[in-house]
């Protein structure tokens, strides 16, 4: 998160340049230090025009700094930032086609929700009628109509984040930034609006870059997610990419439950060297011996060391013979919880497919 200046988030807009290879945002090279702190440490991407991209990592790992680059509101200490095939490195954040939606909305609080569309393009005197129209407009994609008269102060969480994105909407931006824009709502307001964000996203066309520290709200909504670590990208994939094939050991752990295969159990099981990585849910628990495991799957025997019961699935927690630990999701289709407590201490086999075990870099 970053100090908000309420004009930051109407920050007015130049004509857009059409992109001549559909790259709405190039990052080359990009670095950023601030005194002995290496915040970016050399970021190179391409979000395409129309994408719905996040910037996914933990705290600290550089993406709030790399969205403010793009926005402006921070110069690099080295390398480019070009927006539509345009270098705007040098340029003022209100000279570059992009909007930012803050995660606190930044509304102003003595103005009407409509007050707050317009007040963006009353800035750049937009005559009235059209102002009002536009703003009329935008509220309507964020199926807001009918709460113009409204206060923020009478609005939910999730009316105000509208209401914000509306006032980011109605400038037009070739590019939308927005700074963990669900961080302020609660769980299943967020999920909501997970969705909601997603569909206003299809329906205006225009990119959206987000910053995230959330793995799932990533995966749900984008298109491509970058994950950041250290102030550089680990790696770039649609949601399936990075969950099925983390590159990293640690996209494999950041993103989602990681169990890793490596040294004697990656010998003796996999019967290879190196770090592999399978996802919890692709491993099948089996108990009865008649169960063996097909040429197209390996299996490993162990003993069950937990059983966490969560409604729709359990979780199981196996120690290998081999020594190594691995977490596999069940779902609890036909057992219930005193089926699958009863397994503690029990041992079993756990059989997957080839194909999900994937290759990593440590
Ligand atoms: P968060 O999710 O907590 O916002 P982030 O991944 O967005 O984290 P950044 O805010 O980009 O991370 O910060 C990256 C690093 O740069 C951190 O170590 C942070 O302390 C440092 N940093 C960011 N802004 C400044 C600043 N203005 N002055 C000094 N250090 C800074």
């Amino acid at each position: 998160m970053f100090p908000v200046m309420p004009q930051q988030a109407v920050t007015s807009v130049t004509t857009a340049v059409a992109g001549r290879d559909g790259r709405a945002v190039s990052l080359r090279g990009l670095r950023k230090s601030f005194g002995s702190v290496v915040a970016v440490a050399g970021v190179d991407l391409d979000v395409a025009d129309g994408e719905f991209f996040a910037m996914l990592g933990p705290s600290g790992s550089g993406k709030t700094t790399v969205l403010r680059m793009i926005a402006g509101f921070e110069s690099p200490t080295a390398g480019a930032v070009e927006l539509g095939g345009r270098d705007v490195t040098r340029l003022a954040p209100f000279e570059r086609d992009v909007n930012t939606v803050f995660q606190d909305y930044a509304l102003f609080p003595h103005m009407s929700v409509l007050e707050n569309v317009e007040y963006g393009l009353r800035v750049k005197r937009v005559p009235k009628a059209e102002r009002r129209a536009r703003a009329m407009e935008a509220l309507a994609s964020v199926r807001l109509d009918g709460f113009e008269k409204r206060r923020p102060a009478q609005l939910s969480g999730g009316q105000r984040q509208r209401v914000a994105l509306a006032r980011a909407l109605v400038n037009r931006p070739r590019v939308l930034l927005l700074d963990e824009p669900l961080g302020a709502l609660d769980l299943k307001l967020r999920e909501e609006m997970q969705v909601e964000l997603k569909a206003i996203q299809r329906e205006v066309g225009i990119t959206f870059v987000f910053v995230t520290h959330d793995q799932e709200e990533a995966l749900t909504m984008s298109d491509r997610v970058a994950v950041f670590n250290a102030g550089a990208i680990e790696q770039v994939g649609t949601p399936a990419e990075i969950y099925e094939r983390p590159a990293t050991a640690f996209v494999a752990g950041f993103v989602g439950t990681s169990n890793l295969i490596s040294g004697t159990t990656a010998r003796a099981v996999l019967g290879k060297e190196g770090t592999f990585s399978v996802r919890p849910e692709k491993l099948r628990v089996v108990l009865d011996d008649a169960d063996v495991a097909g040429s197209d799957e390996h299996s490993a025997e162990g003993t069950v060391s937990e059983v966490v019961y969560a409604g729709p699935a359990t979780r199981f927690v196996v120690d290998l013979d081999t020594g190594t630990r691995l977490i596999a999701l069940q779902q609890n289709q036909e057992v219930s919880s005193m089926d699958v407590m009863g397994l503690r201490g029990r041992r079993v086999r756990l059989v997957w497919q080839r194909r999900h075990e994937f290759a990593i870099t440590s």
